[in-house]
């Protein structure tokens, strides 16, 4: 079978350890999943998990080391940046029990969910789809994934982002309102999760925006830095 013109690549992620990379499926991504930051957009409680997506091609891989260069994008004048855990799934499921969750994950990487914050508000004003602030070109910043075992203790860490130079975010991934495991049942239960899934699990309070030239660098305790650039 040929194709009446070449495939697109399929995004991939370098696997720190390893030289094989992880081939991205989709992008979930989970609203509102720390107290504050739900606060700051004006919300309160704990709320049922809610999601959108992000096209798979939207990543931009950050490898170890480097400062990759992150296009301002069209439309917007109010560009935000969003930290957040990432989990890479490894062995897909449907319906998965919360106590089974984690045998799915591959990994963790640190990753931004970039927003184009007054198109978002916009779309939900009028009640709209969020695609447009939040699905764009090159939205999904990610570093080297880390394989499950060499981060035993991800659930406590430090998550942080700077922003040239200046503390922006600062949480502990113990403050999701859902847990990774409850974040992987509940999406499981409106898609069938595949290998090669990624989940942006939310971001924690201080999102804010960056203009041409600011550096952002993201950490998370034990996963491998991200930096970039705004141009
Ligand atoms: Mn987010």
């Amino acid at each position: 079978m040929t194709y009446v013109f070449n495939p697109a690549p399929t995004a991939a992620v370098p696997v720190v350890g390893s030289t094989d990379r992880f081939p991205v499926h989709r992008i979930y991504c989970v609203g509102r999943n720390y107290a504050e930051h739900a606060q700051e957009m004006g919300h309160t409680g704990r709320e049922p998990p809610f999601f959108f997506m992000k096209p798979a091609d939207a990543v931009v891989v950050v490898d170890a080391g480097l400062t990759v260069t992150l296009p301002y994008p069209s439309l917007t004048r109010n560009l935000h940046h969003e930290i957040e855990l990432v989990v890479a799934i490894g062995t897909g499921g449907q319906a998965i029990p919360v106590g089974q969750a984690l045998g799915h994950v591959f990994g963790y990487a640190v990753g931004l969910d970039m927003t184009r914050r007054d198109l978002q508000n916009e779309m939900k004003q009028q009640g709209r789809p969020w695609c447009i602030g939040k699905g764009f070109d090159h939205s999904a910043p990610i570093g080297p994934i880390t394989p499950t075992a060499a981060v035993p203790a991800i659930m406590t860490a430090d998550i942080s982002l700077k922003v040239n130079n200046k503390l922006r975010q600062q949480s502990q991934i113990s403050q999701l309102i859902w847990s990774v495991a409850e974040t992987i049942a509940q999406l499981s239960n409106a898609w069938t999760l595949q290998p090669g899934d990624l989940i942006y699990t939310g971001t924690p309070a201080g999102v804010g925006s960056v203009v041409s030239g600011d550096v952002l660098s993201g950490s998370i305790t034990g996963l491998t830095p991200i930096a970039l650039q705004v141009r």
